[in-house]
């Protein structure tokens, strides 16, 4: 960077200590660099008049030309100001309850000005609270472009004048001041490639736009650069990583695997388990280190998928674990494998914070013999007693509960890194995918085993109560059981389990002994009274399971055909995917009844909507992208596009997969930055190297 673009903010012309101060804690802007790259969010065309009768249908901020009339300061607790704008149309009227010292003067009854705001009705006239308003002639003549930039700005900067207008001022004069110093950053051949305008010019437009067309340009310009250079960290560190890092090298296909998929598998592989199979298969062969994210939806099958990886894992003399979130899972798990292998000649045993120190003792012996080949478990295997005589294989189930701090420790119980998968059942875009976890290898499983019927989703208000009960009722004659799930939200943990243990008990009124038999399971259950009542759940002992979100990810009772979510509006789409995968296991027509309150908010309303209209959990995710931002996502903030500018990774989709594709291509010729053409991209590259030092190393 350029020693002016360094220079600091209250050094520059017009910025004092106090606004300076303001603007680095506010917004973050430090430097003169900082300000310019403090982009305007949306333009406004000033060329554009709306007359009165227009604006009354607009939500947006518009411009309104026409005069005033009936200016007012009203007396009270609190003085306001008023005046009305009026055009043959009709009468806008306009308020403002602070800054009146200043906007009063400015006000002459029968002028024209021009004012500019967000129009709302109110009391049944329509009006704009804190309008800005200009006399027409102070607006002709300091209007030079059709295009006004906004900015973002906040209240405390807002009473120190840096409102948008404020704001646009200096940046304005920094651009100005700065334009000579700011240099390119990409090289020739990829800015003639894309039709590129250089950054200069691009900075320029975007803060004093001249054309919209070149505007258009700049904002691509602005946006490519930004997405370009997140690709590129994310990819050479994936490179970089696997130069590093050698891996076991699992060479061959042996008798455990052959065994197993010959004679236990018990039933046809999708053709997505066997692509992705196949994908891991030739990365765990290369001797490189695998670092691979597994994603499918629920119900996909990943289980299977990474115990066919564990058993290449033992053909090659490597041990195998499997790590899970929590106990219920770490033992449905267990369960599951255990099952799966029948009677093959494998020690696989579990370990978790239940675990009985005697038990724990010999466990501890076996792994590090070497007798014991699968290890399935919680936590406790991070411990640093769990040795392993020849550890190769990890699978992580549902990584975004583990921190990465954790993950290292796993890395470490061997002398080389194990191969590491991770399923995740979360389904996300690719392209965030490969934002976030883009020092990962990604395999998905887009497609679910065949016979599956899709979970019929239905949304019930409070008053359908009795409906609802009687259709559960219908249900388990039918022999099915069914789930009931109450949020709980970690803030009100004590009110949620009030409330969960209201509804139990309206429910066990509702569904009698002996007739009905009801099981409740919550996060602040002991571990061995959580287990027994999922055990007689999964045994169909009890037809009704009333439970918190413990039961969200994992638990499998194909028999269980109905999931009853109540107050759904207070889920997110993931959680209540998530819990709608809980049913849809077995052969039976499956249900998920989202119930609600009438006061849902819009986004409710769209989450809701959402899960009625589809099962697919990868346009789920994408609407839940929409919705929330990514920066709500976990892990964003390791991945750099927290710290995104311009660029919407959610908005700018396409852009980032054209920036992917272009930083790939270019360390695939250059991974090193050294070739003379690239000099500008070595530069960058150290420059943002020296920024984020710390993250990610390990994945
Ligand atoms: P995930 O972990 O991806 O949510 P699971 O591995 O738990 O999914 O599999 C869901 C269910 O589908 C399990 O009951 C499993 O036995 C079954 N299953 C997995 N693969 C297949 C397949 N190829 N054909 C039929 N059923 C399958
Ligand atoms: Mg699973």
């Amino acid at each position: 960077m350029s020693t002016l673009l360094a220079t600091p903010i209250d050094h520059v012309k017009g910025i004092f200590a106090e606004k300076a101060r303001l603007l680095s804690t506010e917004l973050g802007i430090h430097t003169l660099g900082d300000l310019i790259q403090h982009f305007p969010f949306r333009y406004i065309d000033r060329s554009k008049f709306y007359s009165v009768a227009e604006a009354l249908g607009s939500d947006q901020l518009i411009q309104i030309k026409g005069r005033l009339r009936n200016i007012n300061t009203i007396p009270g607790k609190k003085e306001r100001l008023e005046a009305e704008l009026y055009d043959e149309t009709g009468v806008l009227h306009l308020v403002w309850f602070a800054g009146l010292k200043w906007v009063k003067p400015l006000l002459i009854a029968g002028q024209e000005y021009v004012v500019f705001g967000k129009p709302a009705e109110f009391n049944r006239k329509l009006q704009i609270v804190h309008p800005e308003i200009q006399n027409i002639k102070d607006f002709v003549a300091e209007t030079t472009g059709a295009l006004q930039p906004i900015y973002n700005s906040t209240e405390k900067l807002r009473a120190r004048y840096l409102d948008s207008k404020g704001i646009e001022k200096i940046v304005k004069s920094a651009v100005l001041a700065s334009y000579h110093s700011i240099e390119e950053t990409l090289p020739e051949h990829l800015r003639r490639s894309l039709n590129l305008i250089p950054l200069k010019e691009a900075m320029y437009n975007v803060h004093i736009p001249t054309h919209p067309e070149v505007l258009q340009r700049a904002i691509f310009r602005l946006k490519f650069e930004e997405l370009f250079f997140v690709q590129l960290l994310l990819c050479r560190q994936n490179q970089l990583h696997k130069k590093q890092y050698k891996g076991f090298v699992f060479g061959k296909v042996g008798n455990a695997f052959n065994d197993f998929y010959n004679h236990y598998l018990p039933f046809e592989l999708t053709n997505a388990q066997k692509r992705v199979t196949r994908e891991i298969r030739a990365d765990i062969g290369s001797g490189r280190h695998m670092n691979r994210l597994l994603q499918g939806d629920v119900g996909s099958g990943k289980t299977l998928v990474a115990l066919m990886c564990m058993l290449m894992a033992i053909d090659n003399g490597f041990q195998a674990c499997l790590m899970a979130p929590t106990e219920i899972l770490a033992n449905q798990h267990y369960a599951t494998l255990r099952e799966l292998l029948g009677d093959m000649p494998f020690d696989i045993q579990l370990l978790t914070g239940n675990t009985k120190k005697k038990d724990r003792k010999i466990l501890h012996e076996k792994l590090q013999s070497g007798e014991i080949h699968i290890l399935v478990g919680t936590h406790a295997l991070l411990e640093d007693e769990v040795v392993f005589k020849n550890l190769g294989f990890v699978v992580i189930d549902e990584q975004h509960r583990f921190g990465v701090a954790q993950r290292a420790r796993l890395w470490k119980k061997n002398t080389n890194p194990p191969h590491i998968l991770i399923m995740s059942a979360t389904p996300i875009p690719r392209t965030l995918a490969m934002t976030l976890y883009g020092d990962l290898d990604i395999s998905v499983i887009d497609e679910l085993p065949p016979g599956r019927k899709p979970v019929k989703t239905l949304h019930y208000y409070e008053e359908k109560r009795l409906r609802l009960f009687g259709f559960l009722k219908e249900q388990i004659q039918l022999g099915r059981q069914v789930y009931i799930v109450y949020p709980l939200i970690e803030e009100s943990e004590t009110l949620d389990l009030a409330n969960l243990y209201e509804g139990y008990e309206a429910i066990q009124r509702a569904f009698p002994k002996p007739n009905y038999q009801i099981g409740i399971v919550h996060g602040k259950q002991k571990p061995e009274d959580k287990s027994f009542e999922m055990n007689r759940f999964q045994k169909g002992e009890t037809q009704i399971l009333v439970s918190t979100t413990v039961i969200e990810v994992g638990v499998n009772v194909p028999n269980a055909s109905v999931m009853v979510i109540e107050n759904a509006e207070r889920f997110g789409l993931s959680q209540l995917h998530q819990l709608r995968g809980r049913v849809g296991r077995g052969a039976e027509q499956s249900f998920c009844i989202l119930m609600t309150s009438y006061k849902v908010s819009a986004e409710g309303k769209t989450r809701i909507e959402t899960m009625c209209r589809t099962n697919d959990g990868f346009e789920i995710a994408e609407v839940d992208l929409k919705l929330r931002g990514p920066g709500d996502m976990g892990g964003t903030r390791q991945s750099g596009i927290e710290d995104l500018k311009i660029a919407d990774i959610v908005k700018d989709n396409q852009l980032l997969l054209l920036a992917r594709q272009y930083a790939e291509k270019l360390l695939e010729n250059d991974p090193d930055f050294l070739h003379p053409e690239n000099q500008l991209i070595a530069r960058k590259y150290a420059e943002l190297q020296k920024g984020r030092l710390n993250w990610g190393r390990i994945s």
